[in-house]
């Protein structure tokens, strides 16, 4: 596509019968982009996280139009009559109440009913802070994993934790202020005090900071703090050569001692004190 038939198409945004995907500031109201102020004024309808939150976004931009709320509470009751809506030729722009919607938020069940349906989806891109963390974070970053938030339950929480621990790619980890101290921990007990963190909090607001470089120099910035604001973790991937060789040596001890006569736990403890890593690392490899 060259630069006029991309103008041209924007020049006719919205069309009837699209449904719109917008990404919203997550903290700076000016990160709007031109395009998006355009959709959320000009469509038939906003389906919104929280009308509340959308009405600061179009008041500063002297916006006015209908919006709808859409939650994860009542998205099933309303889907049907929104893609009713979008058939009948409207224009429906999805917000959420910060970031991209359907990245932990709604948006993710709807764009796919839509599709389904052969309705037109377009994403008009916004802030999102997980990719907002992992570009100020110095990591690498051109390859990544994304886990949102982690799950509450403690079996699958500690099974994904030890993924994270073993992952070469950098994760990316959305968490609650209340629950982060809770999170170092447990990063700590399974990637050890000195793999590379960044405690991205308040992304684009006025208290925007940036809290590394190692998970036990992490934990005790924080330790004597109340964390307050919103928080997006990147963690370091694991180093391939000492991930490959390690691991193999580690595995190979392991078994050893096993066979040896020792309890995996006794072994784990051994070899977790000898190599400067956490028992648990060392019994997962079992
Ligand atoms: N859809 C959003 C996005 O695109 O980033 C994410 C929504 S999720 C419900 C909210 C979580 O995103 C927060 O708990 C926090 O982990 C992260 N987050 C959102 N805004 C942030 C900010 N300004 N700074 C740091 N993290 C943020």
């Amino acid at each position: 596509m060259n630069n006029n038939s991309s103008l041209s198409h924007r020049d006719k945004e919205p069309e009837n019968g699209t449904c719109y995907i917008v990404g919203t500031p997550i903290g700076n109201l000016n990160d709007i982009s031109q395009r998006a102020l355009n959709i959320l004024k000009n469509v038939s309808l906003i389906a919104c996280e929280d009308t509340r939150q959308t009405k600061k976004i179009l008041n500063k931009f002297v916006i006015s139009n209908n919006l709808t709320s859409f939650n994860k509470h009542n998205s099933p009751k309303k889907i049907p009559g929104l893609v009713k809506e979008l058939k009948e030729g409207k224009s429906i722009a999805i917000v959420s109440d910060a970031g991209m919607p359907g990245i932990c938020d709604p948006g993710e069940d709807f764009t796919k009913i839509v599709k389904a349906e052969g309705i037109d989806v377009i994403c008009i891109p916004g802030a999102c802070a997980a990719i907002t963390a992992l570009v100020s974070s110095g990591l690498p970053s051109s390859s990544f994993v994304f886990e949102g938030f982690l799950p509450k339950k403690k079996i699958d929480r500690d099974k994904i934790l030890i993924e994270i621990s073993k992952y070469e790619k950098t994760t990316i980890i959305y968490e609650s202020p209340h629950r982060l101290k809770k999170l170092l921990n447990e990063l700590y007990e399974v990637c050890g005090g000195d793999r590379e963190i960044i405690v991205a909090r308040e992304l684009t607001k006025k208290f925007e900071e940036h809290i590394g470089y190692k998970i036990d120099e992490v934990i005790k910035f924080f330790e004597d703090k109340e964390v307050i604001g919103e928080i997006t973790i990147v963690v370091k991937g694991i180093d391939k050569k000492i991930s490959i060789v390690n691991e193999a040596d580690l595995k190979k001890d392991l078994k050893e001692l096993i066979n040896a006569g020792l309890s995996l736990s006794a072994a784990s403890k051994y070899l977790a004190k000898k190599n400067g890593l956490k028992k648990t690392i060392i019994y997962n490899l079992n």
